[in-house]
This record gives C-alpha cells, sequence and structure tokens, in this order.
C-alpha cells in the first residue's frame, strides 16, 4: 500500500505571529482538511512556555495562554482535529516546553535547525558549513537525552534551508555523519518519534539537490523511523502544497503505508 499523502500534522493559524493571517483560523483549516478527505489534522503554532526563561521578543508572546486561544476546537467527526504546537529547542535540556505542559499537547513538533534565530538557538560564533553541521548532529543526539513524551514528538522539517541562510545549507547535509545519524534515527525509530516531510522544503527545483534534500530521510527510513506529512502552512495557499508536492517525496523515499507515523490516541 503506497503512503498516504492525506493528513497535515504541522500547520499554523494567525495566532503565530509569522502568520497573523486572517484567513488561517482553526474553522478555515479544517474546512480544507474535510474537502481535501484528510484522516488527520493537528494545529502547530509556535510556542515558547512562559516557564522558561529569555525568550526573544517573538516568542516571549507565543505562551500558553496565547496558542490556547484556538480552544475547544471546532467539533468534527469526519477526523481526527488534534492539538499541537512548535516549540523551540536551543540545545542541551533548554526545550522551551516545560514537562509540567507536556500533557497540555497531543502532539509537539521540535524544529533542532532554526539556526536564523543567532543568539538564541545558536551562538553567533558558529557560521561555517562545517559548524553547523557539527550542531546540527550535536542537537540531534542532545534531545535524545531529554526525558520526553517521544511518541507525540514529531522532528519538524530535518532539510529546512534555515540550517545555514547565509551561506550554502546543501554542503551542510552533505556533511553530516552518517554514523551518528544512523545511531540517532535508530534512537527515535525505537522511541516512536516522527520524522517530518516538510512541503514548504519540497517546493519545485528541490531536485536539483536531491541527494541533499533527502539523504537524512534515507537513512531515518533504513533505521526504521515512521514519517508524517506537514505543510507548515502560515497562509491559506500553501495547505494545498502537502498534495501538491510530498507525493513525489514519498515516491522517491520508497514509503509505503507501514512507513505512516500517527499521532498516539489519548
Ligand atoms: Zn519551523
Ligand atoms: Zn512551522
Amino acid at each position: 500500500m503506497k503512503f498516504p499523502v492525506n493528513h497535515d500534522i504541522h500547520c499554523h493559524t494567525r495566532l503565530s505571529l509569522c502568520s497573523q493571517d486572517p484567513g488561517m483560523t482553526p474553522e478555515s483549516i479544517l474546512r480544507f482538511a474535510q474537502d481535501k478527505g484528510y484522516d488527520c489534522l493537528c494545529l502547530t503554532d509556535h510556542f515558547w512556555d512562559e516557564d522558561l526563561p529569555d525568550p526573544n521578543e517573538f516568542y516571549a508572546a507565543q505562551g500558553l495562554d496565547h496558542v490556547r486561544q484556538s480552544l475547544p476546537l471546532p467539533a468534527t467527526d469526519k477526523l481526527r482535529f488534534l492539538f499541537g504546537c512548535e516549540t523551540e529547542y536551543c540545545g542541551g535540556s533548554r526545550l522551551a516546553l516545560s514537562p509540567r505542559h507536556y500533557d497540555r499537547f497531543d502532539f509537539i513538533v521540535v524544529p533542532l535547525n532554526h539556526f536564523h534565530m543567532s543568539g538564541l538557538t545558536r551562538d553567533p560564533s558558529i557560521r561555517t558549513a562545517p559548524a553547523l553541521a557539527e550542531l546540527l548532529l550535536t542537537r540531534l543526539e542532545e534531545l535524545t537525552r531529554l526525558d520526553l513524551p517521544f511518541e507525540k514528538v514529531g522532528l519538524a522539517h530535518l532539510n529546512c534551508s534555515l540550517v545555514f541562510r547565509d551561506g550554502d545549507w546543501h554542503q551542510v547535509m552533505r556533511l553530516l555523519d552518517e554514523t551518528r545519524l544512523r545511531r540517532c534515527f535508530a534512537f527515535y525509530a525505537k522511541a516512536g518519534a516522527g520524522i517530518e516531510l516538510n512541503a514548504s522544503c519540497f517546493a519545485p527545483g528541490w531536485t536539483d539537490f536531491e541527494e541533499e534534500n533527502l539523504r537524512v530521510f534515507r537513512l531515518a527510513k533504513e533505521e526504521g523511523c515512521r514519517f508524517y506529512c506537514g505543510s507548515d502552512a502560515h497562509h491559506p495557499q500553501a495547505l494545498p502544497t502537502v498534495q501538491e508536492w510530498l507525493p513525489l517525496v514519498a515516491e522517491k523515499l520508497g514509503l509505503r503505508a507501514q512507513d505512516r507515523y500517527q499521532i498516539p490516541e489519548r
């Protein structure tokens, strides 16, 4: 059976400061998902727990009360409609989600490569491809040591260009050490975490750098990880990109139905 490209479990409502699009409400996103016949939808607005110190301005305004304005989610019997977040990870134990709030979310998207936020997620002195590759690998390793509910954690956009916005991000992807990547993915597979196919990272043209884009996912698959789709939409026009762009990715990776990650039932 083919890998089902019929869900979107990483998308942003107007509550995310980088959206603020009045067209992105829980109701409108749900309507889209129902029209497309999706079987699962999850809202994942940017989130920084107010329990944790030192957010930047962007995150200070995106605490628990802020993202919970989407609740209660509109009722539907057509699909699973869930509430999650995209938190932040700054290395070590610095995950922007306090353990006491894990159960507030059905799903926790963790980005490991938001390295454009110099000074928050990355020391400003780390700014060459080899150093950024080392940093991304270190983050992948460090996260495994946290006491997280991994079965409801998704690793966001591993092939995102934000890993090196000011340089050759493809070079970073080439430099990631295979042995260390495999060890991490073996852990995430066993722990039950999901690996994200983020449509915004697979806009037409990505096949010019096919190996750089797919390498991490091929290794993740070989180590037994499961995968999910996310539009990462901040605006309505990005919602269809899941079905426009991700079938090709799933095909090139040879994903099957059994390779799909699903958010656990509560
Ligand atoms: Zn992100
Ligand atoms: Zn996002």
